[in-house]
């Protein structure tokens, strides 16, 4: 610590520029120049002891304030003998140069007001001596005491003063520490310094020995210390350094210490508050944008922002209703307020999409409904069917009457392939609708037809709303296909939804969960397809009106696939019947050996095969017709492959002028026409026959039944046997309860029966004694029910027992009761079909289904001939060769 110092009269002068060295401060300076170099080298290195210099503030002379104060203390003081015009005293005192420096030191106009600070070095060290000779010194000074300047002159490069000493004596010191003024001073000014040190500590989280000082150090020195250590102007600086009056400089001191203690403290308030107030969120915010300014420089700039401005512009257009309007907008806000990457981002996102794009308005101009236009493309696109195009037509009309009517909703039931999907879709093409299918088989979750909640994770529409999004008008032709096979369990009902979507008092409010907004759904023209009515729930079938497509006879399937078929299927292939044609008994013969369904499906799959394999010579050909120009033979990689194993197919290819060996470019491509032995080789060996209920019928016990399944009607055979076992009954094949129940009947009637139908001796009823019976009903993997197959079993059982074998052109359905009555079953449309198509000639129906003949088409009636039974017997009378032998024995 700065001592009292004796002072020299005559010190060499370094200025200090812009700062201020004040007593008891330490500073570090790195000397440059030539004129400080040269002081520090003669006045501090060369001596033994450690010598003293003083240091002068002083200022740039930039600014005019400061010349001007310069000029007006030249003027006052020192400039006497230059006088007149200013610059030219500024240049020739050495003073001046000083003076322009010092020239802020304010209200000093006399020389000796001029106050710098006595120093003492107390570290040196020489740098390293650059190769241009120079040298630089780093000098640490030690501030001891003021002192005025009285005169300054020139010591070779550098300059001296002759000074006199400002600072109190110590007496002098003791007098004014007796002042009352200064005790208070003093007092006021330690209490402010203890409180910056206490926070500075604290904030610093050390605990110094600055408190310490407070006891030892004197006031006067110590106004000085603190001072020196905050960053303060220069003015500020200099005043300090003027204050030579302790009791002003502790005045002064006290002010700027609690200044400085307020701005410690206004900032840390400022920290604490941005520091809480910066969330988590926030912070993530600062970063993002950071990130987007980042990107931005560089180029990468995704365009999120103009992105979301596409999307208002899309809800915009998008035409909403205005309460949906106003939800919509909310949403956006939230969805602006989101960065991207923020959970929730998306899924906002996606749900304004879907606001944006789904047909709110948007609705397909409907073209002056020409009724006859209609009815001719019902019928081009259609063969047979008149009943059905029929109940289409007169629905069209009630339409064009009444576009708003809301008439019942058309539901085709039908096998598969009769046209359900192509007969909706000629009417969305009659209406100038648009036409969209929404496929409901398996659908078990009320979810797919509602959608689910936003809250879910996956979260998604229904399939009717992502179906109008898809189809992007809000008066579509929608089609809901196999509404028959939509099934409940724990996840809700889809069939209830669906009542809702069908009533046309729901419908204008249809509420998707995920939408969340009811979206009008009255426009749409619902059609419904399903392969068998009796599945569906009985309230939605109240809501349709059934229209029944049954399956085609094989005449009908012809002409479909004449008319309409093979056109298509050529066309699809890019051939014409130029290249390619299918004959019509060659047809025919696809439709019996190769196909036995009710409609048209396989048929025209097969159609196509046969289409693909010309497809492929056509497209070989090209290549190979050039090359080998008397080729007749052609070879055909691909085709053969394509052919049935061992096959071998000749086609030909006959150029022009068939006999000239001549080389010729032009050559034309014979039509093929498709025979038995391509059929073979396309489609394989045939699958079906007429022979083969007469082979599977070839023993006793065995049966013809007819059975109805989602395919429309089928072909059953039953098979009954008998073995070596304790009387019991074993029935495989995937039955159900009911028909397992038939069998039980089947059994119990035919042991009760069994005398009179002759089967054992007349007193002995051990019809099963020491047998058990084993009825199968193949294609065991099929599961099987229904009672309609209760005449069958029976005619099964006393086949077997009587060992008489069935008529293999016979076939049969019925329920029957324990008594041996023969009760109506449904489905005989479809049945005969499939005793039709499979070549039985003779088919047993309960008497009482006599009324349902009607439905079947003449052409197949007039080739079946049909039995009608009241009783079991009747049916067995049918049954046998000849008749059953053994009715005049019964009894009933
Ligand atoms: P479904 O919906 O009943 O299963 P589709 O409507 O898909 O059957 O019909 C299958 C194919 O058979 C379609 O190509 C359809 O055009 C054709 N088809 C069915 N019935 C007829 C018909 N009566 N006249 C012309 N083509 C038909």
């Amino acid at each position: 610590m700065a001592e009292s110092v004796e002072l020299p009269s005559r010190l060499a002068i370094l200025p200090f520029r812009n700062k201020v060295l004040l007593p008891g401060a330490i500073i570090r300076i790195r000397c440059t120049s030539p004129s400080s170099v040269k002081l520090v080298e003669q006045e501090l290195w060369q001596r033994e002891e450690k010598g003293l210099i003083g240091i002068l503030p002083v200022q740039d002379a930039a600014s005019d304030a400061a010349e001007a104060s310069v000029g007006s203390m030249l003027s006052q003081g020192v400039g006497s003998e230059t006088g007149g015009d200013r610059s030219s005293k500024a240049q020739s005192s050495p003073l001046l140069d000083f003076m322009i420096l010092i020239g802020s030191l304010t209200q000093a106009v006399i020389i000796g007001f001029v106050r710098g600070v006595a120093a003492r070095a107390l570290h040196l060290s020489r740098g390293v001596e650059k190769p241009s000779g120079r040298v630089t010194y780093i000098v640490v000074l030690e501030g001891l005491c003021r002192f005025s300047v009285q005169e300054l002159s020139k010591r070779g490069m550098y300059y001296t003063a002759r000074i006199s000493p400002v600072e109190m004596t110590k007496i002098e010191m003791e007098q004014v520490e007796q002042d009352p003024d200064f005790v208070a001073l003093s007092r006021q000014f330690k209490a402010t310094a203890m409180e910056l040190i206490s926070v500075l500590e604290q904030k610093q989280k050390t605990e110094g020995r600055t408190k310490v000082l407070l006891e030892t150090v004197p006031v006067h020195k110590l106004a000085d210390i603190f001072v020196a250590s905050f960053e303060i102007s220069f003015e500020e600086q200099l005043s300090m350094l003027d204050s030579v009056d302790p009791k002003v400089r502790i005045l002064k001191a006290t002010q700027l210490v609690d200044r400085h203690l307020q701005s410690i403290r206004v900032a840390e308030k400022i920290t604490q508050k941005v520091e809480g107030q910066l969330s988590k969120s926030q912070k993530e915010f600062l970063l993002r944008q950071q990130m987007r300014a980042i990107k931005e420089e560089l180029g990468d700039n995704d365009d999120d922002e103009d992105d979301v401005a596409a999307l208002e512009r899309k809800m915009q257009a998008a035409g909403m209703p205005s309460n949906i309007w106003k939800h919509a907008q909310r949403e956006l806000r939230r969805l602006k307020k989101m960065q991207p990457q923020q959970p929730g981002y998306n899924s906002s996102r996606v749900y304004l999409e879907l606001l944006a794009e789904l047909p709110w308005h948007k609705a397909s101009e409907e073209s002056e409904f020409d009724l006859k236009a209609a009815k001719e493309r019902l019928d081009n696109d259609h063969y047979g069917l008149v009943k059905v195009k029929q109940r289409i037509i007169e629905y069209l009309a009630v339409r064009k009457l009444k576009p708003d009517a809301r008439g019942p909703v058309l539901c085709f039931v039908g096998p598969p392939g009769v046209g359900k999907t192509s007969l909706a879709s000629s009417i969305a093409a009659a209406l100038g609708r648009k036409f969209i299918r929404i496929s409901l088989g398996g659908v078990k979750d009320e979810a797919d037809i509602r959608g689910h909640r936003r809250t879910y994770i996956g979260s998604m529409p229904g399939r009717l709303i992502d179906g109008l999004k898809r189809v992007g008008v809000c008066n579509p032709v929608m089609l809901l296909d196999e509404i028959d096979k939509t099934g409940s369990d724990v996840r809700g009902d889809p069939a209830s939804a669906l009542l809702e979507v069908l009533d046309p008092e729901q419908n204008g409010t249809f509420n998707d969960h995920y939408l969340n907004v009811p979206f009008d759904l009255s426009k749409v023209i619902f059609v419904a397809t399903a392969n068998r009515a009796q599945p569906i729930p009985p309230p939605l079938l109240d809501r349709m009106e059934v229209i029944e497509l049954p399956g085609y006879t094989p005449e009908e399937k012809l002409k479909i696939a004449m008319r309409h078929l093979i056109p298509r299927v050529l066309d699809q292939h890019g051939l014409s019947s130029d290249f390619l044609q299918i004959p019509e008994d060659v047809v025919k013969l696809v439709i019996q050996r190769y196909t036995r369904e009710a409609g048209v499906r396989n048929l025209e799959r097969h159609l196509a095969a046969l289409a693909r394999a010309a497809a492929v010579k056509l497209a070989e050909q090209d290549q190979t017709v050039p090359l080998s120009k008397d080729v007749h033979r052609l070879a055909t990689p691909l085709l053969e492959n394509r052919l049935a194993e061992g096959g071998e197919m000749e086609m030909e290819v006959i150029p022009i002028g068939e006999n000239t060996h001549e080389i010729s470019n032009s050559y034309r491509v014979a039509s093929l026409v498709v025979d038995e032995a391509m059929l073979e080789k396309v489609l394989g060996p045939p699958r079906f026959d007429d022979k083969e209920a007469a082979e599977r019928v070839a023993s006793p016990g065995i049966v013809v039944g007819l059975v109805w399944t989602a395919f429309g009607g089928e072909v059953q055979f039953v098979e009954a046997t008998a073995m070596a076992g304790k009387g019991e009954l074993h029935l495989t094949g995937q039955l159900g309860d009911v028909i397992k129940e038939s069998a039980q009947i089947a059994l119990t009637w035919v042991r009760a029966r069994a005398t009179d139908l002759k089967l054992t001796a007349a007193q002995d009823n051990s019809l099963l004694e020491g047998r058990d019976v084993h009825i199968h009903f193949p294609a065991g993997a099929v599961p099987k029910d229904g009672p309609s197959a209760g005449v069958t079993l029976v005619t099964a059982l006393v086949s077997l027992f009587s060992q008489q074998r069935v008529r293999a052109d016979t076939a049969m359905t019925g329920e029957m009761t324990l008594r041996g009555l023969v009760l109506p079953v449904g489905g005989i449309k479809d049945k005969i079909l499939a005793a039709h198509r499979y070549g039985i000639k003779r088919v047993i129906l309960p008497e009482r289904n006599l009324k349902d003949l009607a439905e079947v088409p003449a052409a197949v009636l007039s080739s079946v001939e049909i039995l009608l039974a009241k009783r079991m017997e009747d049916v067995l009378e049918h049954a046998f060769e000849g008749g059953c032998p053994w009715r005049q024995h019964s009894r009933l």
